[in-house]
């Protein structure tokens, strides 16, 4: 037996709780992993309280991510006691997932955890963690560095947004961190902020083309700010966008990017080939000293997950929750 959060289906509506669950009711896979660590993501917190559709068989375990140690395997590649870590390829979503004492999965879904970060650690970082490198990188592939100017990271006290701010400000770049939480400016320079924007003043509808501010952007939020940011950014400048914290709709024209050549990179973790995502984390592990990992997480036990779920969605948590899943 584990303990593990599902999410089952009735009549009217969904219910997330924390139970026991038997091993042989874990799905079809070629590893079993004894998980030490798991997390709390935005995408998470949607499936749990069902306010957005990413459960899509029932009864489900959430968590789009795990770290753990290998209980079994018939993976080639995978042995018995190593240490690994998972993000995306549907667990949690269509594949019972992380917020679990055990998984059962396919073994090419799962990559070794860097000898320098610790299972808590991992989680600590996440998806949110690892999208926040796959950002940089791709900011990177363009040809950013720090001398082309200023980097704004929108959505600054969510989970995407600090390790952004902290990746950024280790690798050189002059960071600039967009908030709806002014008072968590002491935060957000602490994590390497160099000055801190109200979000106010980037959530009104504005022009297509407005005053050019910063070289490049990380974007967490979508919609309106969106628009703004790459109504905002220099010529010839780039937007890594990966969330829809504000919305999913994107109000603006070409204007950005055909008279001001601005270049919008998409971003989806939950895609990217694994020889990219070991990338990643080598990365991750390379930078784990500055990555203000006690700064930006909070630890939470399983059973908190669900009423915290219901704070991440509502702007109150600050940061990353890493989730002990022993207690
Ligand atoms: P968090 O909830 O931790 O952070 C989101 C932040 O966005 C909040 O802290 C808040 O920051 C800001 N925000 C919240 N509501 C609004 C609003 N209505 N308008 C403007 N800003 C708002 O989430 P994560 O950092 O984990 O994820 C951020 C986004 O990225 C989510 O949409 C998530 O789904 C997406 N994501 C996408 C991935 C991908 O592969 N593309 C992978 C991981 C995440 P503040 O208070 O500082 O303004």
């Amino acid at each position: 037996m584990f303990n593990a959060i599902l999410i089952e289906q009735h009549e009217r509506g969904q219910r997330a709780c924390k139970t026991e669950i038997a091993d042989e009711r874990l799905p079809a896979g070629d590893v079993t992993v004894r998980i030490e660590a798991s997390t709390l993501n935005y995408k998470d917190a949607l499936a749990i309280t069902g306010k957005g559709p990413i459960v899509r068989s029932f009864p489900m375990i959430p968590g789009i991510d795990f770290a753990g140690t290998v209980e079994s395997s018939d993976h080639p590649g995978i042995k018995v006691g190593e240490r690994v870590l998972l993000n995306g390829w549907g667990v949690g979503e269509q594949h019972w997932g992380g917020l679990s004492e055990k998984a059962r999965v396919r073994g090419e879904w799962l990559i070794k955890t860097p000898d320098e970060i610790s299972s808590r650690d991992a989680m600590a970082i996440g998806t949110a963690g690892y999208t926040a490198m796959l950002c940089v990188m791709a900011l990177e592939r363009f040809g950013l560095s720090p001398t082309s100017g200023d980097v704004l990271v929108t959505g600054a006290s969510g989970g995407v947004g600090g390790i952004s701010i902290a990746l950024l400000k280790q690798l050189g770049y002059r960071v600039i961190a967009a908030t709806g939480r002014p008072t968590e400016e002491t935060y957000l320079r602490g994590l390497g902020a160099s000055e801190v924007l109200d979000r106010k003043q980037l959530a009104e509808p504005g022009k297509p083309l407005q005053k050019e501010r910063w070289a490049a952007a990380i974007d967490t939020v979508g919609s309106r700010i969106l628009a703004n940011v790459c109504a905002s950014i220099k010529a010839d400048g780039v937007v890594a966008a990966c969330g829809m914290a504000q919305g999913l709709d994107f109000p603006t024209s070409v204007a950005p990017f055909i008279l001001r050549g601005i270049n919008l990179l998409g971003i989806n973790s939950v895609t990217r080939p694994r020889s990219e995502r070991i990338e990643a984390w080598r990365r991750l592990g390379q930078s784990i000293g500055g990555l203000q990992l006690d700064q930006v997480t909070r630890d939470i036990d399983l059973a908190d997950a669900i009423d915290a779920a219901k704070d991440l969605l509502e702007g109150k948590i600050r940061g990353r929750l890493a989730v002990n899943v022993q207690r």
